[in-house]
This record gives structure tokens, C-alpha cells and sequence, in this order.
């Protein structure tokens, strides 16, 4: 027998109407004959609910209270989502993920998969029930609750989808499907059949909010079957897949903007072998991830570093960048947290040239400055001015012909 995951995302089961409607379309894949595993996110906006109502109470949570306290979202919906299957009579049980034996490391609010002790639910499936897994969360060795940072349902989802070796993990979510830019955005957005691990991975990781970026570097290691697909219709969405020939003729496949990232820079800092490695180890043994970094060209004997962190890390980030400066004797540090990264992502980068010259055009064309740039294999992301974040996505999008995409 086969088994699928199914991965709900928060707008698809916002409300009880919805979570009816979950639970008849997990029941009508379970009559096809396959084993399911559901796995919810907590309903609509609720994880944003209990962060603004912890701001309420302290600017400066304890990270391991946070993930006790956001972790509470999903454990509703399980439940809610199993009394509606009860209600259709058919047999089925939700567990946290501390239950199923999610284990994780102890870094609170980012924490990442150790391990999956899938034996729990592998007996409940043998006796022919629906599992239901709360998404996002874990628990440590010392049986702490953490959760998977933003987005981490799809990771729970993708990691349940490896280790149990299911035939498809379907992210079930408000859009049709991937499309070449965020549709709520740019209206004429078209979306993709197909796009390849690399191309999510890198669109996920650069702001395509429909899959959480992490999940998709676990998705890619093991090459998890996904279909991305909407909870609303039953079109079919697009599938990820291993990269095929044909997928590099089209160079450019989607187009991303990030606005969750600030901008630091220290100022004089003296230009001598052994003064990077000093500011990024501090930073690194943080936990926090840099994004971009810049050097500028020393002409005095000092030079100026600038890169870019998450939002949510900038406060840690400042705090121990003063005191490198201090240590290392660089002048000042200065952040901006105005910025966005535009980002154009295809795995046809490899074989055709000339699209950082287009993308740069776009956006000259429009007035809007580069601050920093930065390529890979098949990406280019450049740093902007937040309030030009839209305009810019729309500007490349139309400059790459993508509305005109066939699928
Ligand atoms: P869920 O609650 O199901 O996890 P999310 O809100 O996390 O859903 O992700 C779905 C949203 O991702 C869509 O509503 C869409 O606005 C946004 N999105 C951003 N970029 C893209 C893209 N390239 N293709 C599809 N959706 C995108
Ligand atoms: N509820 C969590 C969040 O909003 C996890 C998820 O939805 O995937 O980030
Ligand atoms: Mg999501």
C-alpha cells in the first residue's frame, strides 16, 4: 500500500467550514486505498496572534517561552481535524510532534530535524488510521517543545514524506500551484507545471513564501516527491521535480522580492588579513545566517563591510557587531532596515548569458539604485530601497517576458 502526506497550510483551515472540508478530502484519499498522513498548520493567522501577544508582555521573549507558546497553534487544528474525520466515520488520530518523535537541536524558534522515530505512527497506520501531525514543531533530547522557524509545517510535511517513504508530499495551499512571482503581487504571474529542486530551493530561500526554504533543501537532499497545489480546487499545481533538458530553455523561471532582511555595515575597518574571518565567526557561532557581503575597495588602509541578516536577527547581529568594532578598532556601525532583495532565479542561467545586464536594465529603467549584488550558479539577487520593492518585482518580471510563460 502507498502512503501520501498531505500538508494544510493556516488559509486552509482558516475556520471550521474549511476544516470540514480538509477532512473530507483526506478521507476521499484514504478510500482511494492509500495510507495518509495529514500534517496542519494552525488556523489562518493565528501563529502571528500569539507572537503580537507576547510583544504585549515583553519585547525580549526567552526563545525557548516563544516556541512553547507558538507551538500551540497547530495543536488545535490536529484536534479539530480529527473530530472532523471522527464525523465522518472513519478512524483517525492526531499527535504533537514531540509525540511522533520529531527530534530537534535546542536552537529555539529555528530549530533543525535530528531525527524521526516513526514507529508511532507507522503502528496507528497498520491499524488502518489517518495520522494527523501537528506541523512546525519538535522537541530536544531534554524534552523541550521548539518549532521549525516561519513556514515550518512544509518542513514537518517534506521530513515525514522522507522517512516514511511516502509517494507524494502534497502542499495543499491558498495558490494554484508556483508561480513566477508572488500572484498577490504581480497579477500576471503565470504559474509553472514543473520546476526543479534547485530553482524551489533557491526561490524558497529568496522569498517565494509558498514553500519555507529549509523544507526545500531537505525536499532536494532526498528528493522528495512534492506537489505544490491549491487546497480550494482540484487542478493539479506543480510538481518538483529533478532537473530535466528541457527545463533550461526557459532561463528565467520566477522572480522573487524579499523584504525580511536588514542591512549592517562597519566602517573603517582596518584592512589587514584576519579582520572578515573575525566579525563573521562571532556572528556565525550566533546562529545567525548572513546573507550578502559586500567589501569595498580600501583606499586609506580601512575599508567598509556591509551585509545583510534576517530582520528578526538584527538586534543580536548589532549588539555583536559593536563589539567586534570595538575589538577590532573599526570606526563605526551603522544598519539600515529599509531594504529589499530582488532576486530572478532559472537553472537556464547556466547556459545563457547576458541576464544580470537585463535585470539591471529593468531596474535602471525604473530609477531604482542597486545597493548590493550578489549571483550564484542560477540566481540573481540585488539589494534595493523597501519602498521599491513591488515596482521592481513587476519591472524584471515583465523585462524576463514571464507573464507570457507557457507553464
Ligand atoms: P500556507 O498558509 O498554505 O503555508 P503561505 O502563505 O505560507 O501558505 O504561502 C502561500 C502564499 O505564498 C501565496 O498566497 C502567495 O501569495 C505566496 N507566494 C509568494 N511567492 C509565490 C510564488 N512564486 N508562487 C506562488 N505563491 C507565492
Ligand atoms: N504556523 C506556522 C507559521 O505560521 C507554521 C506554518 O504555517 O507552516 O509560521
Ligand atoms: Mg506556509
Amino acid at each position: 500500500m502507498a502512503l501520501v502526506v498531505q500538508k494544510f497550510g493556516g488559509s486552509s483551515v482558516a475556520n471550521p467550514r474549511l476544516i470540514k472540508r480538509v477532512a473530507a478530502r483526506v478521507v476521499a484519499q484514504k478510500k482511494r486505498g492509500d495510507d495518509v498522513v495529514v500534517v496542519v498548520s494552525a488556523i489562518g493567522d493565528t501563529t502571528d496572534d500569539l507572537i503580537q501577544l507576547s510583544r504585549q508582555i515583553t519585547k525580549n521573549p526567552l526563545e525557548r517561552e516563544m516556541d512553547m507558546l507558538i507551538s500551540t497553534g497547530e495543536q488545535v487544528t490536529i484536534a479539530l481535524l480529527a473530530m472532523a474525520i471522527h464525523q465522518l466515520g472513519v478512524e483517525a488520530i492526531s499527535f504533537t510532534g514531540a509525540q511522533v518523535g520529531i527530534l530537534t537541536d535546542s536552537s529555539y524558534t529555528k530549530a533543525k530535524i535530528l531525527d524521526i522515530h516513526s514507529k508511532r505512527i507507522e503502528e496507528e497506520l497498520k491499524k488502518g488510521r489517518i495520522v494527523i501531525v501537528a506541523g512546525f514543531q519538535g522537541m530536544t533530547l531534554n524534552q523541550d517543545i521548539t518549532t521549525l522557524g516561519r513556514g515550518g509545517s512544509d518542513l514537518t510535511a517534506v521530513a515525514l514524506a522522507k522517512v516514511l517513504r511516502a509517494k507524494i508530499c502534497e502542499i495543499y495551499t491558498d495558490v494554484d500551484g508556483v508561480y513566477t512571482a508572488d500572484p498577490r503581487i504581480e497579477k500576471r504571474a503565470r504559474k509553472l507545471d514543473r520546476v526543479s529542486y534547485d530553482e524551489m530551493l533557491e526561490l524558497a530561500s529568496l522569498g517565494a513564501q509558498v514553500m519555507q526554504g529549509r523544507s526545500m533543501e531537505v525536499a532536494k537532499k532526498f528528493e522528495v516527491p512534492l506537489h505544490i497545489r491549491s487546497s480550494f480546487s482540484n487542478r493539479p499545481g506543480t510538481m518538483i521535480m529533478k532537473e530535466v533538458k528541457a527545463m533550461e530553455d526557459i532561463v528565467v523561471s520566477g522572480v522573487t522580492v524579499n523584504k525580511a532582511e536588514a542591512k549592517v555595515t562597519l566602517r573603517g575597518v582596518p584592512d589587514r588579513p584576519g579582520v572578515a574571518a573575525k566579525i563573521f565567526k562571532e556572528i556565525a557561532a550566533s546562529n545567525v545566517n548572513i546573507d550578502m557581503i559586500i567589501q569595498n575597495v580600501s583606499r586609506t588602509g580601512t575599508t567598509d563591510v556591509s551585509f545583510t541578516v534576517p530582520q528578526g536577527d538584527l538586534r543580536k547581529t548589532l549588539e555583536i557587531s559593536r563589539r567586534v568594532a570595538r575589538k577590532i578598532g573599526a570606526e563605526q556601525v551603522t544598519y539600515a532596515d529599509d531594504i529589499a532583495k530582488v532576486s530572478v532565479v532559472g537553472v537556464g542561467m547556466r547556459s545563457h548569458s547576458g541576464i544580470a545586464a537585463k535585470m539591471f536594465a529593468a531596474l535602471a529603467a525604473k530609477r531604482i539604485n542597486i545597493e548590493m549584488i550578489s549571483t550564484s550558479e542560477i540566481k540573481i539577487s540585488c539589494v534595493i530601497q523597501r519602498r521599491f520593492a513591488e515596482r521592481a518585482l513587476r519591472a524584471v518580471h515583465q523585462a524576463f517576458g514571464l507573464h507570457a510563460l507557457k507553464g
